[in-house]
């Protein structure tokens, strides 16, 4: 069936439809509203007391809505195994970050564009969005039923779901929107697995994803490094380079540039983080600055070459004695740090893993379960921060939500 482009354009039902929504997070909530206004009764479970409690958390630091890149290059950040970027591009085209904003904008959270393409709601929190939706979602005539944990997906007429009360229900199409694995006491703890599981559906395990990583720092270093920044460097895993920033921490780094390389350190038997420490400097300038030093280089390039205290104390740590130019030159530009494994996935911003694509057909069906659709972080994608994540939930959602829709008028 073709799709209008048009977000909530779909008034095609002719027919009685029920739809069930499985999880209360964004891509939930997003294909609960989008299969109300085509004209379904929905019922949405939800396992916790109340919908949204990740979406409230990401709230915290300020809720990176979407990113205001095209989305071409947008498509691009998205990865998995087995994951066809084109699919990601045809979904972030029926709902794209500017769909996005002019939803938000209908629910009356206005957003802005920062200079890094970062998109926020004006009040930077997730609560007055997460209302408001809920409000609409409610004035729909969409059923919340909390408190209600999917435990089986049973054959039989239509879709028959059983929750943790007791009976199994039947619908016409079912969207499990149950989420990853990252932050669990939100709800997101893949107790989902089990249920799909039961009829042979691959769900790849579940890893931290935008993490922090862990270095063997010894305990009379912790006192200097400790929460410091190490602001404009490179990072590099693997073949993958990236620049930004890291934040040392008791334990090893956080901070968007490891985040970023998430899926080149899990690929590595021994995960190794090479910093370049002054990107912008080449190998000669530091040379140069360094001329006329005889001893003592680290001490010089705190001056010459601008290194915080911090920088010089994990120089000395990873690179030992400095004792010439050169060596000082290869602790600048290729500090190799190697790395213990990422932080617990109960710490991180997402995870990787999740149902395997090959399970699920381009309308983000389940091959082996006609009529029940997945959207959101429980699938086995994953991408940086930036607003990437809640709008590949709010992408996959829709488009999950119009299959649903069709697949409901057509059986
Ligand atoms: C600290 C933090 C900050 C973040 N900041 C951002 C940000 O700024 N920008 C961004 O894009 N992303 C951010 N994220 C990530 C973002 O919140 C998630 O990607 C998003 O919430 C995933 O949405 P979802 O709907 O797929 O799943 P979830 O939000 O995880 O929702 C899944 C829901 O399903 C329910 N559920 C689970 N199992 C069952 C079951 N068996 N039966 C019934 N219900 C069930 C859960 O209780 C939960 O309510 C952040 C995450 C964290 C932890």
């Amino acid at each position: 069936m073709e799709w209008p482009g048009a977000v909530g354009t779909f008034s095609h039902l002719s027919k009685a439809v029920h739809i069930a929504v499985v999880g209360g997070g964004p891509a939930g909530l997003r294909a609960a509203e989008l299969c109300a206004e085509g004209g379904a009764t929905v019922d949405l479970f939800e396992a916790k007391r109340s919908v949204g409690r990740k979406l409230l958390v990401a709230g915290y630091g300020g809720l990176n809505l979407t990113h205001g890149e095209p989305v071409e290059t947008f498509a691009t950040r998205y990865s998995g195994p087995d994951l066809d970027p084109r699919s990601f591009r045809s979904w972030l085209d029926t709902f794209s970050p500017r769909k996005l904003r002019n939803w938000a904008a209908e629910l009356g959270i206005e957003t802005f564009e920062q200079r890094t393409g970062r998109v926020y709601p004006k009040e930077m929190k997730a609560a007055p969005l997460l209302r408001r939706l809920v409000e609409r979602l409610r004035q729909q005539g969409v059923r919340f039923h909390v408190n209600q944990r999917l435990t089986a997906i049973e054959n039989g007429d239509g879709v028959q779901l059983r929750f943790n009360d007791g009976e199994p229900r039947s619908f016409d199409a079912a969207i499990l929107a149950m989420g990853g694995a990252s932050w669990p006491k939100t709800g997101s703890d893949g107790s989902w697995i089990p249920a799909l599981k039961a009829h042979r559906v691959s769900v790849n395990t579940f890893e931290p994803a935008n993490c922090g990583w862990e270095a063997n720092w010894p305990d009379s270093l912790v006192p200097t490094i400790e929460g410091q920044p190490l602001k404009n460097i490179a990072a590099k895993a693997g073949d993958t380079t990236v620049r930004g920033e890291l934040m040392l921490t008791r334990y090893g780094f956080e901070g968007g540039a490891i985040y970023q390389l998430g899926p080149q350190l899990r690929a590595a038997g021994h995960p190794e983080l090479v910093i370049d420490l002054k990107p912008e400097v080449p190998a000669e300038v530091i040379r140069r600055k360094m001329e006329s030093v005889r001893r003592d280089f680290l001490d010089a390039a705190a001056g010459r070459l601008k290194l915080t205290e911090a920088t010089r104390a994990l120089i000395a740590h990873i690179a030992g004695p400095i004792i010439s130019i050169e060596a000082l030159v290869d602790a600048v530009k290729t500090l190799r740090v190697p790395l213990n494994g990422p932080r617990p996935i109960e710490e991180a911003i997402s995870s990787a893993g999740g149902v395997a694509w090959s399970e699920i057909d381009d309308q983000l069906m389940l091959r082996k379960l006609p009529g029940v659709f997945v959207a959101g972080e429980m699938i086995d994608w994953e991408a940086p921060t930036g607003g990437y994540l809640i709008q590949g939930c709010f992408a996959t959602a829709t488009r999950a939500a119009q299959a649903a829709l069709a697949f409901s008028a057509d059986h």
